[in-house]
């Protein structure tokens, strides 16, 4: 079934979920690819969504969105940041995915009259798409990250499908579970049991994991190497101690360190001449290590309570785009979470006079949209820098359009669709599409060119009449208000090649410092090696603003 030669490293998880098999996988595939292998790295979502799109943010963390369009989970985004290149739709598939397909060919009557089961057709449907993925992307190497824990039901056909795959290409495919290993503070001894558990089950479906990534909070001593690797037959070479670190960037160069890079290639059986090539990412590192004066980011989103816990993990590629841009000009962003709810239940406005730039992310509904106005109108006028992204550039222009050109009922009409002043309203071709709540893929999803004008900030920060950035949402500004703006002083500094859509609203600097808000999501395409340059400039306008105050 595969393509000869072709390499294939699954990446399991074992004892609990959340461990780092992202970060895993994505460092074992910077390493490969500095090794000038060709690699690419598959997502696989046990879930039966078809894709992530429909999920919400708060349960399932943030939708990263492909250049193609494809909703998927934030590992690949992680993926793209690691290996500093676009991934293609079939480096993502979840269980729904693979399920349409093959009741989609059975309604069809593609398989002439068979049964149709879950071996062999739903587990040859795995196998082909992680072939596909293969072939689209020409590499020599596939790293393949299995979501959810071994053990879980939903994980068991993509277990199955890398055994017979194994079976087939003894040499050609390695297992790594990454694996957790409890320091309970009762004891304050790591514990190996969990992990010789997992790899127990992981043996009854009849695979032999190749390597153990020592996931915990300490650094994993020889002794409890050694008895670990006793315990599940993993040479003791092959269990890659993975302690915390203080940063995510810091991983392939810890496990470079264990020569993860060599032995991988040994197991593969493929040649090691050529060593890795880590300079530029050593760099990277060094910068965000190094010290430097801080700017304080004030983020107001909404997607952060669950239950009496607070997680970022909606926003993050927002938080890894700021790290870029600040490690790229020396400064160190500090986040700070503002929950946008509060402000509507009372908290003072005043507070944001303390941040040195503020933030408005993308969102969907209702809530917390007034917090958000407040927090706009009150950067606007107190000339604090400001970057709105997706519904923070929306939610900026309707600000503008409530208090500058006095329209008090000014909205979007996702919240009011019956506003005398809809500033930003659904276009045409989506109405459709909601009417008949076919909501999944109503969105305008995915890569598009704008036009930058210059003379704008924008411009100035791209340094192209021309850029190419990714979308996701449904609403637009309203062509019908953009001359009103515009007179009023706001400029529209990017738009579709037909002029229809705004892209980038801003201020001109004589009018603010720096208040710019994009329908894009450029978050998504900003990487370690290559930061966006609309965060950077954001992150200059708040620097500047924290040597003032
Ligand atoms: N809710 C807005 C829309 O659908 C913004 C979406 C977003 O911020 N991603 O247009």
């Amino acid at each position: 079934m595969a393509r000869p030669g072709h390499k294939y490293i699954f990446v399991l998880g074992g004892v609990m979920s959340g461990v780092g098999k992202g970060i895993a996988s994505s460092s074992m595939g910077l390493l490969l690819q500095a090794r000038g292998y060709k690699v690419n790295l598959v997502k696989v979502d046990p879930y039966l969504n078809v894709d992530a799109g429909t999920m919400n943010p708060t349960e399932h963390g943030e939708v990263f969105v492909l250049k193609s369009g494809l909703e998927t989970d934030q590992d690949m985004g992680n993926y793209e940041r690691f290996l500093n290149r676009d991934l293609g739709p079939e480096d993502y598939m979840t269980s729904g995915m693979v399920y349409q397909t093959v009741i989609a060919r059975e309604r069809a009557l593609e398989y002439g009259g068979a049964t149709i089961e879950a071996i062999p057709h739903v587990r040859d449907e795995i196998l082909r798409r992680i072939e596909a993925a293969a072939n689209e992307a020409e590499s020599q190497i596939s790293v393949i990250e299995i979501g959810g824990t071994v053990g879980d039901f939903q994980n068991a056909l993509f277990i199955e499908a890398a055994r017979l795959l194994r079976l087939q290409f003894p040499d050609d495919v390695a297992f790594v579970m990454v694996s957790y290993l409890p320091v309970p503070g009762t004891l304050g001894e790591m514990k190996t049991k969990p992990t010789q558990s997992a790899v127990r089950e992981l043996n009854s479906y009849g695979v032999q994991p190749d390597f153990i990534v020592a996931r915990s909070t300490h650094a994993m001593d020889e002794k409890r190497k050694e008895k670990l690797a006793i315990a599940c037959s993993v040479r003791p070479d092959r269990i890659i101690s993975a302690p915390d670190v203080e940063s995510i960037y810091d991983v392939p160069l810890n496990f470079e360190r264990d020569s993860i890079s060599d032995l991988l290639l040994d197991k593969l059986r493929l040649p090691k001449d050529t060593p890795a090539s880590l300079d530029d990412w050593r760099t990277f590192v060094q910068k965000m290590k190094a010290d430097r004066p801080k700017v304080k980011i004030g983020i107001v989103g909404k997607y952060f309570d669950t239950g009496d816990y607070v997680l970022s993990d909606a926003y993050l590629s927002i938080i890894e785009a700021l790290k870029f841009s600040g490690a790229e000009i020396g400064v160190k962003p500090e986040i700070i979470w503002l929950n946008a709810k509060e402000y509507e239940r009372g908290a003072a406005i005043e507070g944001l006079s303390e941040y040195d730039g503020i933030l408005v992310p993308g969102g969907f509904g209702e809530s917390g949209i007034e917090g958000k106005l407040k927090a706009i109108q009150y950067a606007r006028e107190n000339k604090i820098p400001y970057f709105g992204i997706c519904y923070g550039m929306q939610l900026m222009v309707v600000e503008y359009a409530r208090n500058v050109l006095g329209l008090a009922d000014a909205h979007t009409t996702e919240i009011n669709p019956d506003t005398a002043n809809p500033i930003v309203a659904i276009m045409d071709a989506q109405k459709k599409h909601m009417a008949e709540k076919n909501y999944g893929g109503t969105m305008r999803l995915g890569t598009y060119v704008e036009m930058v004008k210059p003379g704008t900030i924008a411009h100035e920060a791209y340094g192209s009449d021309s850029v190419e950035e990714r979308h996701r949402h449904r609403y637009e500004i309203n062509p019908a208000y953009v001359q009103q703006m515009e007179e009023a002083g706001m400029v529209f500094s990017g738009t579709s090649p037909d002029g229809v859509l705004m892209e980038i609203a801003e201020l001109p600097r004589e009018a603010h410092p720096f208040m710019l808000g994009t329908q894009a999501h450029p978050e998504l395409q900003a990487r370690p090696l290559d930061p966006h340059p609309l965060f950077t400039k954001f992150l200059e306008a708040s620097l500047i603003r924290a040597q003032e105050r």
